[in-house]
């Protein structure tokens, strides 16, 4: 019995990382998981990934930007050019030893003595990285899904499911938990970005559930504030937090770094 903070996406990320290691130290968690994709895109992944080991998680599953730091080949299907120049950068600053570390990281696992299953993107291909959109999506999830829990990132877009007990009469037997998905309108830039926020979801004996946690270090969904969430298996809870963090900072390092301007860029849209 424990609370568990479940940390994806952090994408070497370091000023939104450490907002949210000090809210886990707020909340007094007691064990860490990590749903991968610790690298790529910013500026820190060499104190990144040492700050997450460091952490001791009782899991960790691989990424696809993880994936392809950690080998040699340069083919990346489904990388767009910035991505892609990120990863070649990444590569060169981490050391052979960080580089084994991550490709030998598995595609899924279950949290031992949990019942938490953990992807990066789907449990039904993990290693062909789709994406979980909609409910069809989540439907295929499901079908490989044997604990009560399974959380996932990949899109950086927080969307959860739960499934019905097969007793259910309901008429769909997958919905959609619509405020776990709060998303701003287009164009309109969250009024509370600057505030930190966290809503619930009760785990219920019978259903399952799907949790996309969002991403700590490149968020998505219009807004930019960082994300992740946390399991207490006491309360049987779980609480997605968005957090405001030192974006300037994270923007200034990639742009120092070489990196593409529009990395450093889409960290102040969330997009
Ligand atoms: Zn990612």
């Amino acid at each position: 019995m424990a609370k568990y903070a479940i940390l994806s996406d952090i994408h070497a990320n370091l000023e939104a990382l450490s907002v949210v290691l000090e809210k886990c130290r707020e909340i007094e968690l007691d064990k860490f998981i990590c749903l991968g994709d610790i690298v790529g895109y910013n500026a820190n992944p060499s104190e990144c990934l040492e700050i997450v080991r460091n952490l001791e998680p009782v899991a960790v599953v691989k990424g696809n930007h993880d994936e392809h730091a950690s080998i040699a080949s340069e083919e990346m299907e489904g990388f767009n050019p910035h991505a892609r120049k990120a990863v070649i950068w990444t590569k060169d600053q981490l050391n052979e030893e960080q580089r084994e570390w991550l490709s030998g990281l598995p595609y899924r696992a279950t949290v031992q003595g949990t019942n938490i299953t953990i992807v990066h993107a789907t449990l039904d291909s993990p290693e062909n990285w789709r994406y979980i959109f909609d409910a069809h999506h989540a439907a295929d999830n499901f079908t490989y899904q044997f604990t009560q829990l399974c959380f996932c990132g990949h899109s950086h877009v927080p969307i959860a499911f739960c499934k019905k007990p097969i007793s259910s009469t309901a008429e769909k037997p997958i919905d959609e938990i619509q405020n776990w998905a709060y998303s701003p309108e287009e164009g309109v830039f969250p009024r509370d970005v600057e505030v930190a926020d966290e809503l619930r979801v009760s785990v219920q004996t019978g259903f399952k559930y799907l949790f996309n946690v969002g991403s700590v270090g490149q968020p998505r969904n219009r807004d930019p504030r960082a994300s992740f969430a946390v399991y207490d298996s006491v309360e049987r809870q779980v609480t997605r937090y968005r957090l405001p963090y030192d974006i300037t900072t994270a923007q200034r390092k990639i742009l120092a770094a070489g990196l593409p301007e529009r990395l450093a860029l889409r960290l102040e849209t969330g997009n």
